[in-house]
């Protein structure tokens, strides 16, 4: 299956459905993928698991999908959120690609008394979600949840949902320690380049569901501490378990 195009479509995928590509799709896969009528390729949508299609219908710029069989059956990954302070937009962006290709269910920017901005382009950032999504092979597209300031989402947070606080302070336990084993389902939170203020780290830690964890003696930048908790959350808790 390698080398076979993978693309996320948001149609409903059956057996002799017929899909009318985007036309950046339909330009992808002719243009750029040099694709042809008659070619097959491997679809997604998040809900119907993994179809063969075939490319018909090839005009100057647009195409249509066939939809042939299922290759592989939905199965979720775990329901796992990433929670990330608005870093620097390129560091951001390495971010969500690696959520994707470790796992994550979600992406959720969050806004901190210490984050340089407090926007960022989404759709640019579920784009850079999608394109990770289509090379990993996933079944199912990370979604990037626009950003919220901390104190709402902490506010609001689930009593019953495990939050993995990497908290560089340094008195934490190390994460195989401090995950509750088989928790499998929860959310990894990550500072921004300052780090969490004093005050932000009493108010995480206060939340009932939150495990503060150590990602070791040193500082890491915020891409390397998302990649670390992330492969460090899916082999305490998650599918890197193994079967
Ligand atoms: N406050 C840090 C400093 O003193 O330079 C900078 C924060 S670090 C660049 C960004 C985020 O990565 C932190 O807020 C934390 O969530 C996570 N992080 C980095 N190193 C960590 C560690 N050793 N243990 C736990 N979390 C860490």
């Amino acid at each position: 299956v390698d080398g076979v195009v993978r693309l996320w479509v948001t149609a409903d995928l059956g057996a002799g459905v017929v899909a009318p590509l985007a036309r950046d799709q339909a330009h992808y896969l002719t243009h750029v993928m040099r694709l042809a009528a008659g070619d097959e390729l491997l679809l997604f949508n998040g809900r119907d698991g993994e179809w063969r299609a075939r490319l018909t219908d090839v005009g100057k710029r647009d195409a249509t999908l066939e939809v042939l069989a299922q290759t592989r059956a939905l199965t979720p990954g775990p329901d796992l959120d990433l929670v990330v302070a608005l870093v620097k937009r390129g560091r951001l962006e390495t971010i969500v690609e690696k959520a994707a290709e470790l796992g994550a269910r979600r992406v959720r920017l969050v806004i901190t008394e210490r984050t340089n901005a407090d926007h960022t382009n989404v759709a640019r950032l579920q784009a850079i979600a999608v394109e990770a999504s289509e090379q990993t092979g996933r079944l199912d597209t990370p979604e990037v949840v626009a950003p919220e300031k901390l104190e709402r989402l902490l506010a609001a947070w689930p009593a019953d949902r495990p939050l993995m606080f990497c908290d560089e302070a340094g008195d934490a336990p190390p994460v195989l320690e401090a995950m509750a084993a088989g928790a499998g389902c929860g959310a990894i939170l990550i500072g921004p380049e300052g780090g969490f203020s004093p005050a932000e780290r009493a108010r995480i830690r206060a939340l009932p569901s939150a495990v503060a964890v150590s990602l070791g003696p040193r500082i890491l930048r915020a891409d390397t501490a998302a990649i670390a908790a992330l492969t460090l959350w899916q082999a305490a808790v998650g599918d890197l378990r193994g079967a």
